[in-house]
């Protein structure tokens, strides 16, 4: 039996060896941040962070489970716990790495750089997973379904944000692609507003845009496509809106509930509606609580201020692909803080503030934290098991404002 003594001198070589790969992993996510690649074209991440393992000892499959931009590296073959580190490093169209995952595929990295030479003492299994596509399509959806994570006993990841959090709520998100078909005529010498496209999809955006939400739901998107030529009324139009709610069955009602809405509001228009899908359903994000706790307690070990989880309300809440494999694998999902504030995730300030010191340090705090918490979950059998047990628990949606 391993005694804490042991996690204590483990977790002493886990901070030297990520001591030493600080300056590589901080290059890796300011390389990342120098070349923003949108969902699934994440090619110069794919290769930058397959290659890095690589070199330190871990066998890689680059492409795995036939997703171009996503790769295993591997390393350790014991017979405890079997760990998935998942690397996000997918950008943003038009404002680049607004959400900071240049910081996720790093510290991932990082913490397998770091555990690369424990993994035979600690008896575990260690992939980095190489996730594209969070930030649009469902690279984890897809990956969950293809069986990336069916030997896995834990999934960790950390996600940058203006402060540290354990448990962030994430809704289950269902998309509506809304095409609008009407009749194509001079736009000059057809006065008439019926059967065009354009207006019928303005008044579904206005329609969408004013609907009485609760706290927990949001209803948002764009217009994709509004026409090609002033003076042909248009005959076919696009958007595409984000539906989400606290779990997977209120996010599929909700939207099931406002595709009526938009065929009643379109019934008279002359125009016809069509609706689609361009990605995975996101599920409802189901926080470790005890998995979340030993990540907690490793960051705080560090120094890192958490906001304590009972501040913790629907304000805070977005999403991720990361709730998909929360579902089948106890997940964590905790965010580091990057000291960016008054900038939020997905704004421009953002961008900038994944760069500063506060995030290079943030990059080396999440690799150690995700790090140490495998030697937690290697040494303590007693936590893997807890932490199996609340997986277990049936109240799949944990309300953090009890918590
Ligand atoms: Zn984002
Ligand atoms: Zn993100």
């Amino acid at each position: 039996m391993t005694t804490a003594t042991d996690a204590a001198a483990l977790k002493g070589r886990v901070a030297g060896a990520i001591a030493d790969a600080r300056a590589t992993v901080v290059e890796l996510s300011h390389d990342l941040h120098a070349h923003p690649e949108l969902a699934m074209q994440e090619r110069h991440a794919h290769d930058l962070l397959a290659d890095t393992l690589e070199q330190a000892g871990f066998a890689v499959t680059r492409h795995a489970h036939d997703v171009e931009t996503a790769f295993r590296a591997e390393i350790g073959t014991g017979a405890g716990p079997q760990v998935v580190v998942c690397a996000e490093y997918d950008a943003l169209p038009g404002i680049g790495h607004a959400c900071g995952h240049n910081l996720i595929g790093a510290s991932s990295v990082g913490a397998g750089l770091s555990l690369a030479g424990l993994v035979d003492d600690l008896g575990v299994g260690l992939c980095v997973l190489g996730t594209p596509a969070e930030e649009a399509v469902g690279g984890k959806a897809i990956l969950v379904e293809r069986g990336a994570f069916s030997r896995a006993d834990v999934a960790l990841m950390v996600h940058p944000a203006p402060l540290d959090i354990r448990e962030a709520p994430a809704l289950a998100v269902n998309d509506l692609v809304v095409t609008v078909h009407g009749k194509a005529a001079h736009a000059s010498l057809s006065r008439s507003r019926r059967a065009n496209a354009l207006e019928g999809l303005v008044e579904v955006y206005r329609l969408l845009s004013a609907h009485p939400l609760g706290d927990w739901e949001r209803c948002h998107g764009v217009i994709t496509h509004g026409g090609d030529a002033p003076n042909v009324v248009p005959e076919r139009t696009e958007g595409h809106w984000l539906v989400r709610a606290r779990t997977d069955v209120d996010a599929a009602t909700l939207a099931a509930m406002l595709r009526d809405e938009i065929e009643t509001t379109l019934a008279d228009s002359g125009c016809t509606v069509e609706f689609t899908s361009a990605m995975e359903v996101y599920r409802e994000m189901k926080h470790n609580h005890v998995l979340a706790g030993a990540y907690q307690a490793n960051a705080e070990a560090l120094g890192r201020e958490f906001v304590p989880q009972a501040l913790i309300g629907p304000e805070s809440a977005s999403s991720t692909d990361m709730g998909n494999v929360s579902q089948v694998v106890p997940s964590i999902h905790p965010m580091i803080g990057i000291d960016s504030l008054p900038a939020l995730n997905h704004q421009r300030g953002f961008a900038d503030a994944a760069v500063s010191a506060a995030a290079d340090t943030a990059v080396h705090d999440a690799a150690y934290a995700i790090a140490a918490t495998v030697v937690d979950l290697a040494v303590d059998s007693d936590l893997m098991a807890a932490v199996r047990a609340d997986f277990e628990r049936t109240d799949s949606v944990g309300d953090p404002l009890e918590r």
